[in-house]
């Protein structure tokens, strides 16, 4: 969820997966507690989602990984590095795509949805 606010007033507020807005009048009318469990079940979800996600492995030779650095943070990923691997084949440090995750839920690189749909 994040808040829109002007003035220090909230006047809107997005669900994390970016599909819903709230207007401020739905917020007054919503009960707020409605709205915090929401919140607590999309987190829920979505640490369930980030850790089916990503396949996290430790970069070896023989692996033969495409990218030689992480597109999040561009940094070269170091001989032995833990590195993260989603369905697309894509790979990232296993921190930066689960930060990524958490706010979008497709590839950096070639914006397939993380997972098998
Ligand atoms: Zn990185
Ligand atoms: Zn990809």
């Amino acid at each position: 969820m994040t808040f829109t606010a002007i003035n220090g007033s909230v006047v809107s507020a997005t669900l994390f997966n970016g599909t819903e807005t709230l207007e401020h009048s739905d917020l007054i009318a919503m009960d707020m507690a409605s709205l915090i469990l929401r919140c607590e079940s999309y987190y829920k979800d979505k640490s369930k989602f980030i850790e089916d996600a990503v396949k996290v492995s430790r970069l070896g030779k023989e692996q033969g990984c495409e990218e030689e650095i992480c597109a999040i943070c561009h940094d070269e990923y170091q001989a032995e590095d833990m590195i993260g691997t989603i369905y697309c084949k894509h790979t990232f440090h296993p921190q930066c795509i689960k930060e990524w995750l958490r706010r979008k839920e497709n590839c950096p690189i070639c914006r397939a949805h993380a997972v098998a749909i």
